[in-house]
Parts: C-alpha cells; sequence; structure tokens
C-alpha cells in the first residue's frame, strides 16, 4: 500500500531531505584525486550526526542481503553502479564517484545520490553525468497529479536512450516515508500509462542509473558493490520527490 504523506509530514521529510542535500555538497567539496573513499563516508557520518540526522543506510539489511550495509553512504567508481562500499580505496584522476546519502531525522528519511568527476574526467564520461542528471530532471517533471508512475519511467528511459546510454532495469527507485523503501516501486524504463495514478502525498525516490554501455548489471562477491556487466562507466543520480497539487516539490535540493 502506497502511503500518502500529509503536508505536516512532507515539511518534515524536507529536514531530512535538507540534509542529505548539505552532506552531498560538502562531499562535493572534498572529492578530488588522493582521497579514500572510506574518508568520505566518515566525513558524511559526522555531519550526519551533527545536523541531528541518523545515517539511514548503515547496519540496512534488505532481505536478499547476506550481511547489513556497513557505512553510513555508498561510493561506486567508475563501473560500479550502486551499492559500493567505501573503504581504503583511493580515488584517482579522471574516475567519476556516484555517493548515494540517506538520513533519517526525526522518524522521516530523505534519500539522494550523485556522481561527481574526479579532477578531470574524459568528454564521454562528462557527457554521462549530464544525461543522467538530465534524464532525474525529466522524470521529476512527469511526478504530477494524474499521471501514472510509468510516464515517470519512460520519461527517463527515452531521454537516456535518445543520447545513446542504457537504463539499468534490475534496480529502481521507491517510495520513501518513514521507512528508506515503501511501495511503490519506481522503474527507470517501461511503456507510458501503467501503474498506479500519481496523488498528492505520494514521495517518491527517483533514481535513474545510467550505463554507457548494456544495460546488464551483476552483484560482485561482497554481496552488495553492483557493477556493470561489460565493464562500461556507470552514473547515478537520485533526489526524493513529493508529489503536490503544485507540482512536483524536490525535498533534496539546497534552498
Ligand atoms: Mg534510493
Amino acid at each position: 500500500m502506497i502511503v500518502l504523506k500529509s503536508p505536516q509530514e512532507i515539511k518534515a521529510m524536507r529536514k531530512a531531505g535538507q540534509v542529505v542535500a548539505r552532506v552531498l555538497a560538502k562531499l562535493g567539496e572534498m572529492i578530488r584525486p588522493g582521497i579514500t573513499t572510506g574518508a568520505l563516508d566518515r566525513a558524511a557520518e559526522d555531519l550526519l550526526r551533527e545536523w541531528g540526522a541518523v545515517p539511514a543506510f548503515k547496519g540496512y539489511r534488505p532481505e536478499h542481503a547476506r550481511t547489513p550495509f556497513p557505512a553510513s553512504i555508498c561510493t561506486s567508481v567508475d563501473n560500479q553502479v550502486v551499492h559500493g562500499i567505501p573503504g581504503p580505496r583511493v580515488l584517482q584522476e579522471g574516475q567519476i564517484v556516484s555517493i548515494d546519502v540517506g538520513a533519517i531525522v526525526d522518524g522521516f528519511c530523505g534519500d539522494a545520490a550523485r556522481t561527481f568527476p574526479v579532477g578531470e574526467i574524459s568528454p564521454e564520461a562528462a557527457r554521462l553525468l549530464v544525461v543522467t542528471e538530465e534524464a532525474l530532471e525529466k522524470g521529476i517533471e512527469r511526478a504530477r497529479v494524474g499521471n501514472r508512475l510509468s510516464d515517470i519511467s519512460h520519461a527517463i528511459q527515452q531521454w537516456v536512450e535518445a543520447h545513446g546510454f542504457s537504463v539499468v532495469r534490475e534496480l529502481v527507485g521507491h517510495g520513501i516515508g518513514r521507512q528508506m523503501h515503501e511501495p511503490p516501486p519506481v522503474p527507470n524504463a517501461g511503456p507510458p500509462g501503467r501503474g498506479p495514478r500519481l496523488k498528492p502525498g505520494m514521495v517518491l525516490a527517483i533514481e535513474p542509473m545510467v550505463n554507457a554501455g548494456a544495460y546488464g548489471v551483476k552483484t560482485k562477491a561482497d554481496g552488495w558493490t553492483v557493477v556493470t556487466e561489460d565493464g562500461s562507466l556507470s552514473a547515478h543520480f537520485e533526489h526524493t520527490v513529493a508529489i503536490t497539487a503544485d507540482g512536483p516539490q524536490i525535498l533534496t535540493s539546497l534552498s
């Protein structure tokens, strides 16, 4: 069942979203060649706690996972799509790194992700980042009362494929509220006009994952890190978005 949020609850969710946005902005300032993904994780956890939030991902264990997620953020480098585990890995000039941050404030969750360049990156990698962020914007534009859920999915897929990239099928966005993952699943591909009709009070984490090569992915032996099957680069942009009578409201953008 999709849990609709009242205007007061959406306001509370914006608080969590603001913390996520501020952490992503701070990490963006820190990302450069030579820094480890573990250092980014430690900084994120300190900031989350300083700003009154609980890291939503730390200790998170969905049914399919053998072990709980061990860190506060996900750091996914180059061909890693999502759920990369921070650690001693040193970021190198020319890489891209996707950072996913989840925060719980006063019992409500916020979730957002963004792929950052590490120093100077190739024109192809830069184009992948731009197209993925634009695909998220295209999806958010469709998050309007009266549309159907898959109108979001279709807009994302169309934008990505028109630019020669591919959308990951196996992983999807999700409803969000008191739980990090609530119904409905929010696919990033598919025909329009399907799924539930969008209503005021629905809050969705919309999160296209876009591969430079084919859309296939696989999970590494650590049980978490998802990589592209063909080794191509992958990018990930995500916002928590409330559907309101006045249109989509991004809860995880800096205000
Ligand atoms: Mg998410």
